[in-house]
């Protein structure tokens, strides 16, 4: 099977083989479903609801195609290229198996699905879990076994055992013009804030040492329950941003914010990454700087001079890490509103950021905006904007050397060892190496002395 983790997989089979060997009488055969994960964190904490819910009902995740008795691929729709990526996975996933469930943001298209693929035993959309493990069923009948009690309490994960996404709300009250997520999974709906935490002390029990903290729009959290109190630990905990981080703060893990908009209240979150609470680092989807493209593209708090504010953030957290994405070639962005972003990027100080050009994605009221930008204009902008991204990482990483740092480590090679520091998340941001480093194991956080850094990524020696 190309795409699904092998980690999950790795961890499922071993579990099976242990229950084997306490086994006296033998098993019947364990349904086994294959699974490929696309998509944002957001569809991969998706894909291990339903993981963890078939593993609690005796299903076993197969490590191919060929061991399983049907495949799920949870599809990403939220680009045309994402949809691409998704009809392709379909494709192989049929072609290497033949029974197929399509689930998660591409799943509202489904006639587009069975008329590329129309051997498809069953479509559902974005967290329909339910529908999804009842697919599974009418496909593979789950086996009844009272001795089947295969799931650790924090549920089954499809990142390494050390960090682990913690989704703390469905949906978003925005409407950007350029996308259509509100469309496919609804307006903001957030988890009672002690259902987020104990989900969270259950991570850390289980030896997870990072929780990356992510939703559609995470500083909006609770705004849909009215902040409503639930008890935690004997006291009240309001369903807000700011008392939520202070809460996992006191967790004792790395905590990570993802998906946050600078609206004023994010002001009051700054100190408890002063204060080593949280970590200081803010994953804020500014997608533009210039106000008249933030205003054709509807952008949460796009009113906010975030430059000003940001530089306010630093005064009282000065390491503060900004990550972010961007968006080149909106409808109607001129050259002057690109020159605006570039400046704003390099005053901004924006520590890591990724860069799209713009896509118009079927369905969103963006199509309608007038000034198409040619794609040979986008490219050239692209290369623009990364070389002027580059120049601000390099700056800010050739500023660390010298400096001791906090490091977790994510994988040992023959090399020595490989992690990231707090201003870095997985898979999005960079690395430190630690080469020829020895006795180091995945998860430890240990204390290193940065010796070289480069435009992306720093090399450390234990300190
Ligand atoms: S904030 Fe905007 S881009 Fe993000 S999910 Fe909501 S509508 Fe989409």
């Amino acid at each position: 099977m190309a795409r699904p983790s092998v980690k999950i997989k790795a961890k499922a089979s071993a579990k099976v083989r242990r229950l084997a060997h306490g086994a006296v009488a033998p098993q019947p055969r364990t349904p086994k479903v294959g699974f490929v994960s696309l998509g944002c964190p957001k569809a991969l904490v998706d894909s291990e609801r339903i993981i963890t819910k078939l593993r609690s009902e005796g299903y076993s995740i197969a490590r191919d195609y060929d061991g399983a008795d049907v495949v799920v691929v949870n599809t990403c729709g939220f680009l045309d290229s994402a949809k691409k990526e998704s009809l392709d996975a379909i494709g192989e996933a049929m072609n290497g198996n033949g029974r197929v469930i399509v689930t998660g943001c591409f799943g509202v298209e489904e006639d587009r699905i069975r008329e590329a693929h129309p051997g498809v035993l069953a479509v559902t959309g974005p967290h329909q879990y339910e529908q999804v493990v009842s697919a599974v069923h009418d496909a593979v009948p789950p086996l009844h076994d009272p001795f089947f009690d295969l799931v650790p309490p924090e549920g089954l994960r499809l990142t390494p055992r050390h960090y682990a996404y913690l989704k703390i709300s469905e949906g978003c009250n925005n409407r950007c013009t350029f996308c259509i997520i509100p469309s496919l999974r609804g307006d903001l709906a957030s988890r009672p804030s002690n259902h987020v935490m104990i989900e969270a002390e259950r991570l850390v029990s289980a030896g997870v040492k990072e929780l990356l903290v992510i939703s559609q729009d995470t500083s909006a959290y609770g705004l849909d329950l009215k902040y409503a109190e639930s008890p935690w630990k004997g006291s009240p905990l309001k369903a807000r941003f700011l008392d939520l981080s202070r809460a996992l703060g006191d967790l004792g893990a790395w905590v990570r914010m993802h998906y946050v908009y600078p609206y004023p209240h994010v002001d009051h979150v700054i100190p408890l990454m002063a204060e080593g609470k949280i970590l200081p680092y803010l994953d804020i989807p500014f997608q533009h700087a210039s106000p008249s493209v933030l205003k054709a593209m509807r952008r949460p708090a796009s009113q906010e001079k975030t430059a000003e504010r940001i530089r306010r953030w630093r005064d009282v957290c000065p390491d503060l890490a900004i990550r972010s994405t961007f968006i080149v070639g909106f409808p109607g962005e001129t050259e002057e509103d690109f020159q605006f972003l570039l400046d704003w990027l390099k005053e901004a100080k924006i520590n890591r950021a990724g860069c799209f050009k713009y896509e118009a994605v079927e369905g969103a009221t963006a199509n309608a905006i007038e000034g198409a930008v040619p794609e040979e204009v986008k490219e050239e902008r692209w290369h623009r904007f990364m070389a002027a991204q580059k120049d601000v990482s390099s700056e800010i990483l050739r500023e660390k050397v010298g400096s001791t740092i906090d490091i977790i480590i994510d994988e040992v090679d023959e090399d020595g060892a490989i992690g990231r520091s707090k201003w870095d998340a997985p898979d999005i941001d960079g690395n430190v190496f630690l080469n020829g480093e020895e006795g180091l194991k995945a998860g430890d956080i240990i204390r290193g002395k940065v010796v070289e850094a480069d435009e992306y990524d720093l090399w450390a020696e234990r300190a």
